[in-house]
C-alpha cells in the first residue's frame, strides 16, 4: 500500500513545488545537454546532447538535409564520415511529401533511414526568404505561396509546432519572424514583439503536444543589427522554459558586426543552456563562434559549393582566409592533375580518386561528381569540428585557431 503524502505545507508552497519540478522531469526523460569541457582561455567548451535517437557531440556542424536528404549522399556515407545529426527543412518537407505522409510511414528518421538525431527548423526561415516580400505577415502568422504549384498556404506558431511534431525531429524550433538584417530599428522592433509573441505561443503549442516528451524546442533570439535589440530578444527567450536556444539572422557578413552581436546576445543567455546558431557555416565563423560558446551550426555551404565544383581545402593543402579554404575542381589546370583533392585528407574520396577524375566527371555531366564532391567537403567539415572538439578538450583551442586563420 503507498503511504499517503503528508499536506503539512502550505498550498502555495506546493504548487511552487509542482511547477519548479516540471522542467527538471522534461529534461532528464528524453533530452539534455551536458557540458564535458570548458576550455580555460575562450567560452569554448565540448558537450553531450542527448535525444532518443542517441548524442551529438558538440560543437558539432549539422549538415542540410532540405527534403530529407543531404543531396548525394546516403545516410549510409553521412554516417561513415562521422556525423551525428542532420537539419531538415520543414517548409520544404510540408508543401512535400507533406508531415501526415512522413508521420504515417514512421516520422523522418524511419522515412529517411537514417537513424541518428534529427534537427528541423520552424519553416520561417524559407517562407520569409522564397516568398520574398510576397508573403503576408499579419500578428496571427503568415500566408504564402508554394514555390512549386503557386498554392496558398498558412503558418501560424501553432501549425509550425503541428508540423514539425509530425515529422517527429528530435530538436525542433519555435516560429519567428525572419528579418532581412538591413531592416531599421522601428522593422526590426515591431518584428521581434511579434517574435517574441510567437516564442510564447509556440512553446505553449509544443508543450501541449509533446506529451510523451519526445521531443526537444529550442527558442529563437532575434534583433536585426541592433545590440539593445539582440540583448532584448536573448533576455526574453531566456526566460521561457525552452530546452536550448537559437540565435537566428546572423548572416555571417560584415564578419565584426555579427560577431558582437552574438557575443552580446550570449551574455544574457544561461551558459547551461545549448546553444544553435542557424544557417552559419564559414570556416572562419567556426571558429570565431565556437570561442563564444556556440555548441553547433547549420549551413548548406559544404554542399551547395559542393555541387558547383569548389571543394574545401586544409591549411597544410593551400586553403587560406584568403581563398576561403576553397579552390574549384573544374579548373582547366586538373586536367591531368594524378593528385587526390587535398593531399592532406583522409577522407575516403581522398583516399581512392584523382583531381583529373572528378574533373572529367564534372565535365561529362556524371551524377558520381556529386557523390564525391559533397563527400570530400562534409569530411572536411567534419574533420575540422573533431580537430576543434579536441583542441577544446587540451585547452589549446586558440593555437588551433591560429593555425587555420592567419
Ligand atoms: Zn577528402
Amino acid at each position: 500500500m503507498p503511504t499517503p503524502k503528508k499536506k503539512s505545507s502550505p498550498q502555495i508552497k506546493r504548487a511552487r513545488k509542482i511547477v519548479s519540478q516540471k522542467p527538471l522531469q522534461k529534461k532528464f526523460s528524453t533530452f539534455s545537454f551536458t557540458i564535458t569541457h570548458q576550455e580555460s582561455h575562450t567560452q569554448a567548451r565540448t558537450g553531450i546532447i542527448s535525444t532518443p535517437h542517441g548524442t551529438i557531440h558538440t560543437p558539432a556542424f549539422i549538415p542540410v538535409a532540405t527534403q530529407a536528404t543531404i543531396k548525394a549522399l546516403t545516410p549510409q556515407q553521412l554516417n561513415d564520415i562521422g556525423f551525428d545529426a542532420i537539419l531538415c527543412n520543414t517548409y520544404h518537407l510540408y508543401l512535400r511529401p507533406g508531415p501526415d505522409t512522413v508521420y504515417k510511414l514512421g516520422k523522418l528518421q524511419k522515412f529517411m533511414a537514417w537513424h541518428k538525431p534529427v534537427f528541423t527548423d520552424s519553416g520561417g526561415f524559407q517562407v520569409f526568404s522564397l516568398n520574398d516580400g510576397l508573403c503576408q505577415i499579419d500578428d496571427d502568422g503568415v500566408t504564402f505561396t508554394s514555390h512549386i504549384d503557386q498554392s496558398k498556404h498558412r503558418f501560424t506558431p501553432e501549425i509550425s509546432m503541428q508540423i514539425q511534431q509530425k515529422l517527429g525531429a528530435d530538436l525542433i524550433f519555435a516560429f519567428d519572424q525572419c528579418l532581412d538584417i538591413t531592416a531599421d530599428y522601428n522593422t526590426t522592433k515591431a518584428s521581434l514583439n511579434r517574435t517574441h509573441a510567437w516564442a510564447q505561443r509556440s512553446l505553449s503549442a509544443f508543450n501541449k503536444l509533446n506529451k510523451d516528451q519526445s521531443q526537444a524546442l529550442y527558442g529563437i533570439i532575434q534583433g536585426g543589427r541592433f545590440k539593445e535589440l539582440r540583448e532584448e530578444s536573448a533576455k526574453f527567450i531566456s526566460q521561457l522554459n525552452f530546452d536550448a536556444i537559437g540565435i537566428g539572422s546572423i548572416f555571417g557578413d560584415p564578419k565584426e558586426e555579427s560577431k558582437q552581436l552574438v557575443e552580446h546576445a550570449l551574455k544574457f543567455v544561461p551558459k547551461e543552456k545549448t546553444k544553435h546558431l542557424l544557417g552559419i557555416g564559414a570556416v572562419e565563423d567556426l571558429f570565431t563562434y565556437v570561442e563564444l560558446g556556440i555548441d553547433t551550426f547549420d549551413c548548406v555551404l559544404p554542399t551547395r559549393l559542393a555541387r558547383v565544383g569548389y571543394i574545401f581545402l586544409r591549411p597544410e593543402s593551400g586553403g587560406t582566409l584568403q581563398n576561403r579554404y576553397r579552390c574549384r575542381i573544374t579548373n582547366a589546370t586538373f586536367k591531368q592533375d594524378p593528385s587526390p583533392l587535398d593531399k592532406h585528407c583522409t577522407c575516403y574520396v581522398c583516399k581512392t580518386f584523382t583531381k583529373a577524375y572528378i574533373r572529367h566527371l564534372f565535365k561529362a555531366n556524371e551524377l558520381l561528381f556529386y557523390t564525391l564532391t559533397t563527400y570530400h567537403n562534409l569530411a572536411f567539415f567534419q574533420r575540422v569540428m573533431q580537430e576543434i572538439r579536441e583542441s577544446i578538450e587540451q585547452d589549446s583551442f586558440l593555437p588551433l585557431k591560429k593555425k587555420w586563420i592567419k
